[in-house]
């Protein structure tokens, strides 16, 4: 028996129990006279005492060669610790070793291995085993078992059945590359990777299954974007005989249900918000609401004077930024450098100073006068003591950059808070978005998402009008999840493939199992996915999802581990008939 108990468990109602104990050694510290090693495993760690006058000798020597991380067996007697440490669990007691057992050595790791390491992101991530071995990665992948066990729990409560679906499929359009696996039996043929198991589940449904999930990988061959894994695990879920409100019901309560068991926060029903409100109030379709600064729209209150860039511009709007009217020149001009980066792109910024006492100090004083600049604070929500920060230009575009100065002002205020859960449902997406790049429209959610039977008429005369019963659940600024109420005839899914390019033909070679599928009695469904790894993260308070990653991909999407990817020789290409014809 390798051990009695294991290490994070002894207390001092096991004072003078005989134990057997295995782990790894954190530390040790030698006396001469006397040694204490500390014996990690995953539950904790115990500390081991060794001393001249009740320990052999020849054990008190192996004691004082023990390196770090060595992996030793220990038998001994558990007694009452001199000075204890009520920082630590087993910090009552130790155990006075009798026998000591070396089952394997060590070299000296590349990093300390405690809470605060001395290794760099990089040598980490190379020898994750190591890292794994540290209480905060170790604690976030034991807190994702939690969260993934509290989602089994409650969708099979609720009879959602879990089934798999396979990997080596055929392209599933999620708006990504696919990744591709050759066939050797079938030279020049490949399989792709899911970019999400959704056709699968709605031929499940066509299948009469009713009520499926899977936790499940999906896999995007998308360009690298900061936390961005190009495999991520999926909370996949479809439900039959719905309608849109029966999937936000079932989903805000697996969201409550999360909250409760997790954090022991109860939420009320969720707020709804549709994309155009979204987007007008906050300029993002996925808002962080624990916090204001709701968009005003300034148009009708700043194009009547002689100020030429709001009067040219399609959208003047801008943001109260509670108490800050008393920033100085130097932090306002820090803002206005923060919005003219490349990455946010504004051209330049107009603040405006609500002062305690009334008046109103802009930067276009030379255009507005107080009156003017009283509206501009009606609308924007401005109290005395606020600064207005105003941007313009086109809607678009303007709105995604004072949405992005609204979170770098909440980040640098503080009102983020880790431990404040706001989610929401962003509901009412367009069913079509406009792609400059391929002069097309294109699914803003997939292909199979149905469009709003009120809107259907206009799908001819403007598409981009055209809403979907498609809907994101939102929490803290992220998108968590996203679905859609399906088509499930063949006619309007052949519709919507007309309307997203696709020649008949096109649709059929692609599509052709789903739309035969349809013609054998589909029911109505819909369902939704949520994003694991993201949500475990935002559960545990963070916002990087790599920590709750086991063996995560690096910001170039390499393993760094095992050092993939990795070319292959030249025999196994062949075999894959990929190899290079050289002439
Ligand atoms: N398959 C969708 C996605 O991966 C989710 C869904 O529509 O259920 O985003």
């Amino acid at each position: 028996m390798y051990r009695s108990h294991n290490c994070g468990e002894l207390r001092i109602a096991d004072v003078d129990s005989q134990v057997t104990l295995s782990g790894w050694v954190q530390k040790s510290r030698d006396k001469g006279f006397m040694a204490w090693v500390d014996l990690r495993d995953r539950y904790g760690v115990t500390q081991l005492i060794f001393d001249d006058s009740r320990t052999d000798a020849s054990i008190m020597q192996a004691a004082k060669s023990l390196g770090r991380e060595f992996v030793i067996q220990v038998k001994g007697t558990v007694i009452e610790r001199e000075s204890k440490n009520a920082n630590m669990p087993t910090g009552d007691i130790e155990v006075l070793v009798t026998e000591l057992t070396v089952l394997n050595e060590s070299q000296t790791p590349p990093f300390t291995i405690e809470d605060e390491t001395d290794g760099g992101e990089d040598i980490r991530m190379k020898y994750r085993y190591l890292d794994i071995r540290r209480n905060p990665v170790k604690n976030s992948l034991i807190f994702r078992h939690k969260v993934t066990q509290e989602v089994r729990n409650y969708l099979s409560n609720l009879d959602f059945c879990e089934i798999e679906t396979p990997y080596l499929i055929k392209s599933t359009p999620e708006g990504a590359r696919d990744f591709v696996v050759p066939s050797r039996m079938n030279p020049g043929q490949f399989y792709a990777l899911p970019q999400s198991p959704q056709t699968f589940k709605q031929l499940l449904m066509v299948a009469g299954m009713d009520k499926y999930f899977q936790i499940v990988k999906c896999f995007r061959d998308e360009d690298l974007r900061a936390d961005r894994q190009p495999e991520f695990t999926q909370i996949d879920c479809e439900m039959s005989f719905i309608e849109q409100e029966d999937i936000l019901q079932v989903f805000e309560g697996l969201t409550r249900h999360l909250l409760k068991e997790i954090h022991h926060i109860e939420i009320d029903s969720f707020p709804r918000m549709t994309y155009d409100e979204a987007m007008r109030t906050y300029g993002n379709d996925k808002p962080d609401i624990r916090f204001g600064m709701k968009f005003g729209e300034l148009n009708a209150v700043a194009q009547h004077k002689e100020f030429a860039i709001f009067n040219n511009a399609e959208l003047v709007v801008g943001i109260a930024v509670p108490g800050a009217a008393l920033y100085t020149r130097k932090q306002i001009d820090g803002l206005i450098d923060w919005v003219k980066r490349p990455q946010v792109g504004a051209s330049g910024m107009v603040y405006c100073k609500y002062e305690n006492d009334g008046t109103f100090k802009s930067s276009v004083d030379k255009f507005y006068d107080q009156a003017d600049l009283a509206k501009w604070a009606e609308a924007t929500g401005a109290n005395p003591g606020d600064l207005i920060l105003i941007l313009s230009g086109p809607a678009n575009q303007t709105r995604s950059q004072l949405s992005a100065l609204r979170m770098e002002l909440g980040n640098q205020m503080g009102l983020r808070k880790p431990n404040e859960f706001a989610p929401l449902w962003v509901i009412d997406f367009p069913l079509l978005e406009w792609d400059e790049d391929t002069q097309r429209y294109h699914a803003m959610h997939h292909p199979f998402t149905s469009p709003k039977k009120e809107d259907m008429h206009l799908l001819d005369t403007d598409p981009g009008k055209v809403r979907a019963n498609a809907y994101d659940l939102v929490l803290n600024g992220n998108e968590i999840g996203g679905g859609s109420i399906r088509i499930h005839d063949k006619e309007t899914q052949a519709l919507m493939f007309k309307h997203l390019g696709f020649t008949p033909e096109q649709a059929q070679d692609q599509f052709g199992f789903l739309m035969n599928a349809f013609q054998y009695g589909a029911p109505p469904h819909g369902g939704l996915a949520f994003g694991l790894d993201r949500l475990t993260a935002i559960l545990g308070g963070q916002e990087t999802i790599r920590d709750f990653i086991a063996f995560p991909k690096n910001n170039a999407g390499r393993d760094v581990m095992i050092d993939a990817p990795a070319s292959i020789d030249a025999s196994q290409l062949e075999e894959l008939s990929l190899a290079l014809q050289v002439k």
